[in-house]
């Protein structure tokens, strides 16, 4: 039923596009209708490539900033089909941006690659590691960069084959899930002079969403320097690292009260003494501050006088790293529109049976509702009010280039996020279904863009308007680098036990 729903408006899109040709330039014409068939007609042909190259990052599954096989397979891709590749970008080797074309509109496209420690599972719908412990697509990014990938390479082919201008950029960032590499990207100029971005992500709905929904966010490392002393005989001549953090967290639990409501503070002692009979002089706390764009800053000194109140009750010093921090990601809505039409033109995965049974047995596996694969389009309008929640290192492209994001159809309803789940259906048809679907939906939305310079300038000045409110101005100091060490020690551990489970890219 849902396919023939997602048939219907496509042809009601095909018939009104059919009516129409927008001029480009003077010169140049796109038939908008014809355009989006050829983008169609070519993932669907070369969807060999796509499907190869995200199984192959699946098996992969490399920790962040670890990408060095994930980052090549996904150059072999795009160089095989005419994009110039630039790897090691803003000083990290795994970064890339991939470019064809001249001229204007610029338009890009984002790409992660990076897997989740301990979540290696089997394309099976009950827990089944391939390597107990290793890494896994626990969030499905072995589809999103390859998602991101296929649009761009699909959208050259259809400009090259009807002489349409423009440039495309393919944005490779790696350590979504740690390191959040666009946050240096950002600082470094790369999302400059790029029109417009197309982003994606796996998920258990087919979705388009509007308006600022994550929080912003600065992870920090705090850390309390004592004295040590014998905790029985002298503690008078300690001064107690663990005290300054336990009071810390005390302000902290009193100030909750009198924050907004959109705010969250997590924290962990990550180091917290070595014995409970030596007075601990070194102590370290990791600790997340979220809140809107507008009342990060307040909240984050609020935080900040807790820190201190805890270093000064004790006698200690204190010392705070900001690791990393970004904004919130605020999607444009005009182009989230644009990209909603677009879904419902390109349809729903057509499910089989046997795909049903797999998602149902899972849902089952997970005390979910046996309801099976995404079945509709949904349209996430901006919140109401913002109540706070996750982030995401896309916020800090949103506040230099308008961005908005598809969601695809990767995996059954209500199967979470960073779970063995994921991992199961990103490796198998399902995830490949969703891929090839979000690749039609963001090249035919660029299609879109390419063919009426009024779209362009209606996302552009929607973007003009809020970055006057909210200017983008990187909240990580100038001497913060990418944490490039983050997994070094970790990755080498599992490769050779990985490795006999590789899948060939097959281009
Ligand atoms: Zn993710």
């Amino acid at each position: 039923m849902c396919s023939q729903r997602a048939r219907r408006a496509g042809l009601v899109g095909l018939l009104f596009m059919m009516t129409v040709c927008f001029p480009v330039t003077a010169a140049a014409q796109v038939d908008v209708s014809s355009a989006k068939n050829q983008i169609y007609a070519f993932l669907d042909g070369n969807s060999g490539d796509f499907i190869s190259t995200a199984d192959a990052i699946w098996s992969y599954a490399e920790l962040g900033f670890q990408e060095f096989k994930s980052a090549e397979a996904l150059k072999k891709l795009l160089e095989k089909h005419g994009f110039a590749v630039e790897t090691g970008v803003a000083g990290m080797p795994t970064a890339m941006v991939a470019t064809w074309g001249e001229g204007t509109p610029v338009i890009g496209f984002t790409g992660e690659y990076d897997a989740l420690p301990g979540l290696s599972q089997k394309t099976v719908a009950h827990k089944d590691p391939v390597v107990s412990g290793a890494p896994g697509h626990g969030c499905g990014h072995n589809l999103l960069g390859t998602t991101g990938a296929a649009a761009a390479i699909a959208l050259k082919h259809v400009m090259e084959a009807n002489k349409i201008p423009g440039t495309l950029k393919f944005f490779g960032c790696p350590a979504e899930e740690s390191g959040s590499a666009k946050i240096f990207l950002a600082r470094d100029g790369i999302f400059n002079g790029t029109d417009v971005i197309l982003d994606n992500h796996p998920g258990d709905n087919f979705e388009s969403e509007s308006g600022a929904h994550t929080s912003a966010l600065k992870l920090l490392n705090i850390t309390f320097t004592g004295k040590a002393a014998h905790a029985g005989s002298a503690p008078w001549d300690g001064k107690s690292a663990a005290d300054a953090a336990a009071i810390m967290g005390v302000a902290i639990e009193h100030l909750r009260e009198h924050l907004y409501f959109t705010h969250r503070i997590h924290y962990i002692v990550q180091q917290g003494g070595a014995w409970p009979n030596i007075v601990p002089d070194k102590v370290v706390v990791i600790a997340y501050v979220r809140d809107s764009d507008e009342r990060l800053p307040d909240t984050y000194e609020k935080v900040l006088n807790c820190i201190k109140a805890g270093a000064l009750a004790s006698g200690c010093e204190y010392n705070v790293e900001v690791v990393k921090a970004y904004h919130q990601k605020h999607s444009n809505d005009a182009l989230a529109k644009l990209i909603f039409e677009n879904m419902k033109q390109v349809g729903l995965p057509e499910w089989t049976e046997e795909e049903q049974a797999f998602a149902k047995e899972m849902q089952k596996n997970f005390e979910k509702k046996e309801t099976g694969l995404p079945d509709e389009f949904t349209f996430t309008p901006p919140p109401a009010v913002f109540t706070g929640g996750g982030s995401t290192d896309v916020g800090e492209i949103s506040l230099i280039v308008p961005v908005a994001t598809v969601n695809t159809p990767c995996r059954a309803k209500g199967i979470a996020g960073h779970s063995w789940g994921v991992v199961a259906s990103g490796g198998m048809s399902i995830g490949h279904k969703g891929m090839i679907v979000g690749a039609k939906t963001l090249a035919a939305t660029a299609i879109d863009i390419l063919a009426s310079p009024e779209t362009l300038e209606k996302i552009k000045a929607e973007f003009d308007e809020l970055t006057q409110k909210t200017p983008y101005i990187p909240y990580v100091p100038k001497e913060v680098g990418p944490s490039l060490d983050l997994f070094e020690q970790e990755m080498p551990k599992w490769r050779p036990l990985m490795e006999p489970f590789y899948k060939e890219q097959k281009l």
